[in-house]
């Protein structure tokens, strides 16, 4: 049987409210890994006791692979020390007490028009203004973008060269899954900076088409549709999807349901069957940055949970803790049972509210008791094989799991562990309440910490 397939009806969020846009104060503090991703940390060029504005650099390295960061808050930087991120890793953070100002730094001219500047000049300012992909896997945009000589040939993840051509631009107006919903809120409204985004984006992939992927039970889609409509060669379309067939809008799937081809797994990327895919967050990112000059300083994040006084779609500055935000948004009306930073089903449990919002955190979740599944007493695998029947990619979860708990790392790879796409379906339908993708992911990380 071919891969994605397999798909779990999943309810959208779609509660009442659940699109409300809400601005949350400015913090009184922020906190900024040095690390925002899953890269090589930066390196501070500010110190304990400096005064810092929004906008000013404070921490940078060398190579597209190193994210420049950006103070998003005016005031004074009281602590540059190792702080828990919401992976639950500890990496050097700085920690900016606001002056309540809010005092932008003085930054270079306004841009010049993004259709003059040659393509190197927007990689430049793309990884100046430390922009990532926002999605299932989050990298630095200007390393995504790269190399420049594409459509000739590229490298994929593995390192080996591949000549494919780039034929399609994907934005997904999609969410990854259907618990959030940033990307489908923002699809419903118009923006000034999506043409320069996309056309940015063209010049630098080679891409000839455009191809909007929207929920089909979303909408309406007024900005996308004149987009559409005002594309004299027909080289733009929306194609919508059911978006609770869960995990259509990962990648891979959505390459798959969209254009039939197929990403080569375990290591594969949307390159090497000829498509660019970002999600729209990632393209309005792009496009606000080209268009001000200025860095990412704030992000839109879903919030939910029947446990939270209030949910919908949050502006928060980035670097805002998470205890910050929960107050922000009237606190909790409950003592929560779990406390997710990201979706309900890829995003990670939260045992310390300190943890600062970062730019790939899509959601925070503050679940009750009946919403969860406790995973504290989960039981022995009881092969009812109701894994196997969910697994999008056709992998045995259940027998892969009892490897990754016996410390049996290498059978599991072999056994095709990282082919293995996150989704969490198999957690969700698992009878045993195994944890099997937190399994997976620690298997993962023991396999590829040993081999750097
Ligand atoms: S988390 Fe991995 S093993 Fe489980 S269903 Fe998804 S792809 Fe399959
Ligand atoms: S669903 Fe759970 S109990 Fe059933 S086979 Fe898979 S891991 Fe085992």
């Amino acid at each position: 049987m071919g891969f994605f397939t397999k798909a779990i009806p999943l309810p959208h969020k779609s509660t009442p409210g659940s699109f409300n846009l809400i601005d949350t104060p400015l913090p009184r503090q922020v906190t900024l890994p040095v690390q925002q991703y899953l890269g090589e940390p930066a390196t501070p060029t500010v110190a304990v006791g400096d005064t810092v504005q929004v906008g000013q650099l404070i921490a940078t390295g060398k190579g597209a692979h190193t994210l420049p960061l950006h103070a998003t808050l005016s005031g004074t930087v009281s602590a540059i020390e190792e702080r828990l991120t919401f992976r639950g890793t500890r990496v050097p953070a700085i920690t900016i007490e606001g002056d309540g100002a809010d005092t932008w730094t003085k930054l270079p001219n306004r841009s010049p028009d993004p259709r003059t500047l040659t393509p190197a000049q927007l990689i430049e300012r793309i990884h100046r203004a430390g922009l990532i992909t926002t999605g299932a896997s989050p990298s630095p945009l200007a390393d995504d973008l790269l190399p420049l000589d594409r459509p000739k040939t590229h490298l994929s993840s593995d390192g080996r060269p591949v000549v494919q051509r780039i034929d399609t631009l994907m934005i997904a107006a999609l969410d990854t899954e259907p618990g959030l919903g940033v990307n489908r809120f923002q699809a419903t409204r118009e923006h000034d900076e999506l043409p320069g985004a996309l056309a940015a984006l063209k010049a630098l992939t080679g891409a000839e088409r455009t191809v909007f992927v929207v929920d089909k039970h979303h909408g309406p889609f007024p900005q996308l549709m004149s987009l559409v409509a005002g594309d004299e060669e027909e080289t733009t379309t929306i194609t919508p999807i059911t978006a609770t067939r869960y995990p259509i809008s990962l990648p891979a799937p959505l390459i798959k349901a969209v254009l039939g081809r197929e990403v080569p797994l375990p290591y594969g990327h949307p390159r090497d069957v000829g498509v660019a895919l970002y999600d729209l967050t990632t393209a309005l990112a792009l496009g606000a940055t080209l268009t001000t000059n200025r860095p990412q300083v704030e992000m839109l994040m879903s919030v939910g949970g029947a446990a939270l006084n209030q949910g919908g779609i949050a502006k928060v500055r980035i670097g805002t803790a998470l205890a910050d935000i929960i107050e922000a948004l009237g606190g909790l009306q409950e003592p929560a049972a779990k406390i997710i930073a990201g979706g309900p089903l890829m995003g990670m449990a939260q045992y310390d509210l300190t943890v600062p919002v970062t730019k790939e955190v899509a959601g925070l979740f503050a679940l009750r008791f009946d919403e969860i599944v406790l995973t504290s007493g989960y039981r022995e695998c009881i092969n009812c094989g109701r894994c196997v029947m969910v697994c999008p990619v056709n992998l045995v979860p259940g027998m892969l799991s009892l490897y990754c708990a016996k410390g049996h790392f290498e059978r599991a790879e072999a056994e095709g562990l990282f082919t293995c796409i996150e989704c969490g379906c198999c957690d969700y339908v698992c009878p045993s309440r195994r944890p099997l993708v937190h399994l997976f992911r620690h298997a993962k990380h023991q396999l590829m910490e040993a081999r750097q």
